[in-house]
């Protein structure tokens, strides 16, 4: 009998393209796939490091395994894994841990290991990982996500996520086209290009190799792929969102009319204490580009609040910049301390409630222009893919700059896109 595996994310979507792509491996390998509330012979938690509480979270799921199947090997991986290898092997229970270069060679890994003995941790110095591995998810969802970067070469004051994932590196133009072609051939329809530092794919080594290659490279190529109806990028620095890729998308079919483009402070003292590479000026213009030549488009911003230094002032000044700036959404990060970043010695802190405060402020702020934008569009007939999955009776979809569509379930509409009056 097949040995079952069941695999659960944390964190972002590069992590679930990665759950995926390790789902498929050991498929490939001879197992099952369970799903994570069944019980099965091993069980696999991709972390993240920006989850708040990454540590707490994998305890409990580790916990809940052990009460469920105290038989079955614990896997874990991801980002958290590779930042603090040794906490993770001390939970108990847990069996096997894999850094950033190991996760892919799950299958093998765990014929090494024996249930029982202490935990196993495989995991190299960060500085050396160099290797890309191509990844999506397919089957989980309608739209599959196409990690075709990995890594970063900023140094964000705040960010462990280039200790976590290390140098930038990216797919070639030629490979991110052959799985493109491959995923279309399955019926996919939308795809997300997914990377840490998207903007930046191209620079970097790809599987030891100089790539000279460009993101807006990238998107001139696959916008030509037959089978594919819709792309989305999923964030862009504005600093490498260029405005020959802003124009691009204006006359693109198959590259939706939506951006998501990471603001994290309306104040450029903020910014430079972030140590971000744009100040706000640059943000307006490029929002101003896109709404010129898109008035349509979607489109979302991050956003921290909290972080050293930010005061009344800073944060208002924020406030107002995202209130006066036509965007469409917000998502709202609370600034917290991580360990090994330059920001956690960075004063004065400001106080919990205080972050807490104007995380609502924003969120408020994100309600009412998601609200304004919809409102702008009602009346207006757009394409909208439908998604497989439904819940108590309702399916839903996305119209081609984001809006979502709720309506009762019709089998045939799955995966299909339709014009719909707004
Ligand atoms: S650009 Fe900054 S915030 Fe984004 S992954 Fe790189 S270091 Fe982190």
């Amino acid at each position: 009998m097949n040995k079952t595996v069941a695999l659960h994310t944390l964190g972002c979507k590069l992590n679930f393209s990665e759950t995926s792509t390790m789902g498929r491996l050991l498929e490939n390998d001879g197992f099952e796939k369970k799903n994570f509330d069944e019980v099965a012979d091993v069980y696999v938690i991709n972390t993240c490091s920006v989850t708040e509480n990454a540590d707490k979270e994998c305890r409990m799921l580790v916990r809940r395994i052990q009460r469920k199947a105290p038989e079955a090997m614990v896997v874990i991986t991801g980002c958290y894994a590779q930042l603090k290898p040794k906490e993770i092997a001390a939970i108990p229970g847990v069996d096997l841990v894999l850094g950033a270069a190991e996760k892919f060679n799950i299958a093998l890994h765990l014929k090494e290991i024996t249930k029982g003995d202490s935990a196993r941790i495989c995991s190299c110095d960060i500085e050396d990982v160099n290797e890309f591995t191509a990844s999506h998810s397919i089957n989980d969802r309608t739209r599959v996500f196409l990690k075709v970067q990995d890594g970063c070469d900023y140094n964000c004051s705040f960010c462990t996520i280039p200790l976590a994932r290390g140098k930038s590196r990216s797919d070639s133009i030629s490979n991110v086209v052959a799985n493109v072609k491959q995923i279309a051939g399955q019926g996919i329809k939308e795809i997300v290009l997914t990377g840490i530092n998207l903007g930046d794919f191209g620079k970097g080594y790809a599987g030891g190799r100089k790539n000279e290659e460009s993101f807006f490279g990238l998107v001139k190529e696959l916008d030509e792929v037959e089978g594919i109806e819709r792309y989305r990028i999923s964030s862009i620095e504005p600093n490498l969102l260029s405005n020959d890729i802003i124009e691009f998308v204006s006359n693109s079919r198959k590259f939706m009319p939506h951006f998501h483009i990471p603001l994290q402070s309306g104040s450029n003292k903020i910014l430079g204490e972030m140590r971000r590479r744009y100040k706000k000026e640059l943000y307006a213009e490029r929002i101003g580009l896109i709404k010129t030549v898109m008035p349509h488009c979607c489109i979302g911003a991050d956003v921290i609040v909290g972080f050293p230094g930010e005061t009344d002032e800073d944060f208002m000044e924020t406030f107002n910049f995202l209130h006066q700036l036509d965007i469409s959404y917000l998502h709202v990060f609370t600034y917290s301390e991580r360990t090994n970043t330059l920001a956690a010695g960075m004063k004065p802190v400001v106080p919990v409630h205080v972050r807490n405060e104007r995380n609502k402020l924003l969120r408020n702020l994100s309600y009412r222009k998601m609200q304004q934008f919809t409102s702008q569009h009602i009346g207006e007939t757009r394409k909208v893919l439908f998604e497989i999955n439904s819940k108590n009776g309702m399916m839903e979809g996305y119209t081609d700059n984001y809006i979502k569509i709720t309506i009762p379930y019709k089998p045939e509409w799955q995966n299909k896109i339709a014009e719909w009056k707004i």
